[in-house]
């Protein structure tokens, strides 16, 4: 894909001073190793009169390549309606692990008489001849643990509010989780059975996190619900396949299957189980599969009613048996045409994760913003701000979206009043965020995990000093730090 200087001299037949002398006057300041970008590549080619063809090389045991519709081809005729994966967040207590099971208790078994529902991690639901998965473990930890590790399996979010309750500040945290994951958003207000119930008062209380129902002019859909008394539950189905058709969600069952690990753990008898989401394509019995760093042939396969099954489609949960070792939650998996090719590929991906884990990962930093920013990686500059008062982290997120430097904004995608939590590094983690504390501090859960993720953690007690820093990282002109 990138080429440096040196390298494209070379392929050119050129001295490299020539090479950077022409990008000097293309007003591309370079050095001999510096890698180039595919515009500034094809214009020094242009310049010689040389046509650039691109040379996709395909890294096979990069799993990630096979999610890349850029490069895997995608067989547009092939393509059908699949159904949408679900998942529920919301504060703790306002209801949601009583919605999962009232909506898997009033249709799981829809045409399946009899069957007892087993916990796999995801489960499916009929609804008017369509299906809809929802994904088992309530709460934005997993959604977002999933997502710093690079899968996105959700195409639609349910904000279970209290009615009673009303906005938290976990409601406000999974608001943020899916809207940094850019999923669309469904509210279910619960509990509206309570005579204490305010639906308006939640309404009201979401409109200034920019979810605004449509009688009032936004887009948002609001369902008000009771979990425990199974109220409300068909109309936030039925919405929830109206925002699924909107989104036009497509798989080709033709493809071999792709997808990801829901939860995985060892299993006395069975050894190795793991649920997977299918997510593209047709999983079956007997496939040679990788998963994550694991490797091994789909030996059984079982629904969340615990049915024996042979093939399995695109947003399918199923848990298999089969795989030589244990994956974790957000692996990928892909399977192979023959198991010998599975086999090589999950070996050598467990030894490049055993160097790659002894080499750091390359996460933004004030340190290494600037260099990251010049290089043309970083258009925007995530923020999440935390600090002991509400109306100090008010002040500080406008002052900081006010910092203007060219080319990168800065987008503010969490804010909260109160420590630095686990949830906002995972948040920083999978959004590629800083986090910015004012006058607060991590607590001992965040700043293992910080330390972990290598996410960057700046505490400050004076308000334009954080704003300076920013701006001056960004300016590239950062004291370094003794
Ligand atoms: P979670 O922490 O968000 O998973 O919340 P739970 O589903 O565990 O519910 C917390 C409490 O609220 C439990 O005692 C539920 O029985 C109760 N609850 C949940 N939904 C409703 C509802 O619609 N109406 C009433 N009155 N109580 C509810």
């Amino acid at each position: 894909e990138s080429l440096s200087v040196a390298e494209l001299a070379k392929k050119l037949h050129r001295e490299p001073s020539e090479i950077i002398k022409k990008l000097f006057m293309l007003g591309v300041m370079a050095t001999i190793n510096q890698e180039l970008d595919k515009d500034a590549i094809e214009l020094i080619c242009a310049d010689y009169g040389v046509e650039v063809e691109e040379e996709i090389r395909i890294d096979k045991t990069d799993l990630d390549t096979y999610f890349d519709d850029t490069i895997v081809e995608v067989d547009e005729n092939a393509l059908e309606e699949r159904p949408p994966v679900v998942t529920i967040m919301g504060h703790v207590d306002h209801g949601k692990t009583s919605l999962l099971d009232s909506i898997r208790k009033t249709k799981v078994t829809a045409g399946e008489a009899g069957g007892i529902t087993q916990h796999i991690g995801a489960y499916q639901v009929e609804v008017n001849g369509k299906k809809i998965s929802f994904l088992d473990t309530p709460g934005h930890a997993a959604f977002t643990t999933m997502r710093a590790r690079g899968a996105s399996i959700t195409d639609i979010a349910i904000i279970v509010v209290a009615a009673d309750d009303g906005v938290m500040p976990q409601t406000v945290e999974a608001i943020n989780h899916a809207k940094a994951a850019e999923v669309p958003i469904i509210v279910a207000i619960n509990k509206m059975d309570k005579p204490s119930a305010n639906p308006d008062r939640v309404q009201q209380e979401l409109t200034e996190h920019g979810l605004v129902p449509e009688a009032w002019g936004g887009d948002t859909i609001f369902v008000p619900i009771s979990a425990l008394k199974g109220e409300g539950i068909d109309q936030l189905l039925e919405m929830i396949l109206l925002v699924s058709e909107v989104g036009e969600l497509k798989a080709n069952p033709t493809r071999s299957a792709i997808g990801t690990v829901i939860e995985a753990q060892l299993d006395k008898g069975r050894g190795a189980v793991a649920t997977l989401l299918v997510q593209d394509g047709t999983l079956r019995v007997g496939d040679p599969i990788v998963v994550g760093h694991a490797y091994g042939r789909v030996r059984a396969m079982v629904n969340d009613l615990g049915r024996r099954i042979k093939t399995a489609g695109p947003s399918m949960p199923i848990e298999i048996t089969g795989l030589n070792e244990v994956p974790q939650a957000g692996d990928r998996f892909v399977v192979f045409q023959d198991e010998k090719t599975a086999r090589q590929v999950g070996e050598s991906r467990s030894m490049t994760a055993i160097q790659a884990s002894r080499s750091e990962k390359q996460r933004v930093t004030l340190d290494n913003l600037f260099e990251q920013m010049s290089q043309g990686e970083m258009k925007e500059l995530n923020l999440i701000v935390k600090a002991d008062v509400q109306g100090t982290v008010e002040a500080m997120a406008s002052s900081l979206m006010k910092i203007d430097v060219e080319g990168v904004n800065v987008k503010i995608i969490h804010t909260g009043a109160g420590a630095i939590t686990e949830s906002d590094i995972s948040l920083a983690a999978a959004s590629n965020a800083i986090v910015i504390g004012f006058n607060v501090r991590p607590d001992t859960n965040a700043k293992r995990a910080a330390d972990e993720e290598g996410v960057d953690i700046r505490l400050h007690r004076i308000i334009y000093k954080v704003i300076e820093e920013i701006e001056h990282a960004m300016k590239g002109m950062l004291d370094p730090e003794f």
